[in-house]
């Protein structure tokens, strides 16, 4: 089975999904992270974010991992061709650089592959912009998790205080948030919209427990 988590930057996907694997005993993927992974890659090599070809090849040819640490049944850390960037990805740079990176469609076809290839090993929550639309459209259940940019841009801040790593400027984590919603909605490739069969839902003055209740409820229905 697979559940779909879509929704724009700081909508809660990331807690949302973790939280109903835990509860359902699924696995789960976040998508965000392999583009980030390749966007990393791009930076570290100093190839150009106009250089359509050169990122395909970057998420062409380096095998993206996720792994698990001692105990956790889900995977916490991420590598590129062998590097754990989960930290290095999380950047304020990375946060600029991905949206044109996962603009590409070239990208888009060779991490949507690997994306397929995991989800169909098991059962997964898988979150990410195109899931519901793109990369499983079969999916049982589709949810389009959003929220106001100012309650996304607060979540993340206080997500990048806990984590240690990211602005904690609160004007601009917000800038970035409205800046990737606006490339990642009018990009040409699977633009960031909700599957027309997908459940709807304003986290916006619901507590993230709420929202993890009503999926679970949508998953067993
Ligand atoms: O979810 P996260 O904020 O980590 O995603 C980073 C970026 O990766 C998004 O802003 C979007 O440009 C891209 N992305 C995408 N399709 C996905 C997941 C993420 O285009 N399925």
């Amino acid at each position: 089975m697979i559940i779909a988590i879509d929704g724009p930057s700081g909508a809660g996907k990331s807690t949302v999904s973790k939280a109903v694997a835990r509860r359902l005993d699924f696995s789960c993927l976040d998508t965000g992270a392999m583009y980030r992974c390749v966007a990393w890659k791009a930076l570290d090599e100093g190839v150009s974010l106009d250089d359509a070809e050169a990122l395909a090849r970057i998420a062409h040819d380096n095998d993206i991992a996720f792994t698990h640490e001692a105990g956790d049944p889900l995977p916490r850390r991420v590598s590129i061709a062998g590097a754990d960037v989960t930290d290095a990805i999380r950047t304020a740079e990375i946060d600029r650089s991905v949206s044109p990176v996962a603009a590409v469609p070239a990208v888009r076809a060779a991490l949507v592959a690997q994306q397929q290839r995991i989800g169909r090993a098991g059962n997964y929550v898988v979150e990410g912009r195109d899931i519901g639309t793109a990369v499983f459209p079969e999916a049982e259940l589709k949810v389009f998790l959003t929220a106001s940019a100012a309650e996304r841009a607060r979540r993340r801040v206080a997500q990048n205080e806990r984590r240690g790593v990211g602005s904690t400027d609160y004007d601009v984590v917000l800038a970035d948030i409205v800046r990737r919603d606006e490339i990642d909605s009018s990009r040409d490739a699977s633009p960031l919209k909700p599957a027309a069969d997908a459940v709807q839902m304003d986290s916006t003055g619901r507590t993230i427990d709420q929202v993890i209740d009503r999926i679970c409820e949508l998953a067993k229905e």
